[in-house]
């Protein structure tokens, strides 16, 4: 069975990889011959307006899944002609704009924190001062790694926001006091079968995602289960999907959905029995989805911007390195390093030297 993928980045390279033992081929279409997914995957490479180039690449798949929510949604329903798309367009479409999905989770009943529409500097004033200008400014459409954002603390930072800034659709968000942040990944068959990973705890620098840490072992974990049933119940969801969530008392709101395999999932790959990565593919080639089961408390570790080196980390007992092949360039998620659990020594120390190198 032929699995195809729109992008060739790290998702769809650990995709392509997790789909190997189960014999499952992929099919990358992508704009650039020179990515990560180049070594285990075959890729088409094209332009995504470039309808021929789209048609050639669906009619050698079986199935088409992506790895970005960036993808314009006329793309995803051309290639519905074709073969089958999963997560559907609807799901893509409401999960690429910020306030329609936050408009989505309100519907569902999911809490999410303030925000509102933002259309001209005077809507922006006013609404500021609704939050206490303690808000962050976000681009509604294409934003990742804490991108097209601008955070709000004081009115003083409303003149830093640009005339041109404002002629994108914006979205303004109260700023939570978040205790922790956690997220929730789960995969569903196209029968609806739900299987959820244990919920995990996220720290992110300067809006990027940094260290994830599962089991998160918190009392709000059966709560972001019954959010993410009721999501992928709403979507008729098949694949993998994430809910980010901040943590404030006992209140779990919603940040963001990302349809697709999450980087706060990867610890799955050394620390879960099935991974997120072979539970989409299972998902996509219609196998049974495996087990989501913790097999030891994970840590993962983001490097960004640069890679330290692999003797150093390997060296740390209970690492796994992940290495994506992109060239190094600032804020850029080169690899990231599993950190397995055996007793608390190894895993206190495993950890505190993986801060250091990482520093
Ligand atoms: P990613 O692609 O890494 O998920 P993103 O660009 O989609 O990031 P967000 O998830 O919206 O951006 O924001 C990145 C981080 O910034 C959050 O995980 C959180 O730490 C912080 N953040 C974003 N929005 C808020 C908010 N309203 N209140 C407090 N912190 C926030
Ligand atoms: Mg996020």
């Amino acid at each position: 069975m032929k699995i195809g993928i729109l992008g060739a980045g790290q998702l769809a390279r650990m995709l392509a990889l997790a789909g190997h033992p189960l014999g499952l081929e992929t099919v990358c279409f992508t704009e650039l011959a020179m990515v990560p997914a180049a070594c285990c995957a075959k890729l088409v490479v094209g332009r995504f307006d470039d309808q021929s180039a789209l048609q050639h690449f669906a009619q050698q798949v079986d199935v088409i899944t992506f790895e970005n929510e960036n993808i314009d949604v006329n793309v995803v329903e051309f290639l519905s002609g074709y073969c089958p798309v999963y997560p559907t367009s609807a799901a893509l479409a409401l999960t690429q704009d910020r306030l329609l999905e936050k408009q989505l989770l309100q519907q569902l009943e999911i809490p999410v924190g303030r925000c509102c529409a933002i259309h001209s500097l005077a809507e922006l004033e006013k609404n500021s001062a609704a939050f206490n200008h303690d808000a962050i400014l976000k681009t509604r459409r294409f934003g990742y790694d804490g991108k097209g954002q601008w955070r709000i603390r004081s009115l003083d930072d409303l003149a830093k926001i640009k005339s041109a800034d404002l002629q994108e659709p914006l979205i303004l968000e109260e700023f939570i006091p978040f205790d922790e942040e956690v997220s929730m990944i789960a995969v569903r068959s196209l029968q609806g079968q739900i299987k959820f990973y244990p919920l995990t705890k996220n720290v992110h620098h300067q809006g990027i995602l940094k260290i994830s840490v599962a089991p998160a072992n918190s009392p709000l974990e059966n709560l972001a289960r019954d959010y993410m049933a009721r999501l992928l119940t709403h979507f008729n969801y098949v694949g993998v999907l994430a809910i980010e969530f901040f943590c404030k008392g006992e209140q779990l709101l919603a940040n963001e959905i990302a349809p697709r395999v999450h980087n706060s999932g990867h610890w799955t790959q050394n620390g879960a029995v099935t991974s997120q990565f072979e539970n989409h593919m299972r998902a996509m080639a219609q196998l049974p989805l495996g087990e989501t089961t913790l097999l030891a408390k994970t840590a993962m570790f983001n490097c960004i911007g640069s890679e330290p080196l692999m003797t150093d980390v390997l060296q740390i007992p209970y690492t796994h390195y992940h290495h994506y092949g992109k060239e190094a360039r600032a804020l850029r998620k080169l690899a990231h390093i599993n950190l397995t659990y055996q007793d608390d020594q190894q895993f206190e120390r495993g950890y505190q030297q993986l801060i250091d190198l990482l520093a």
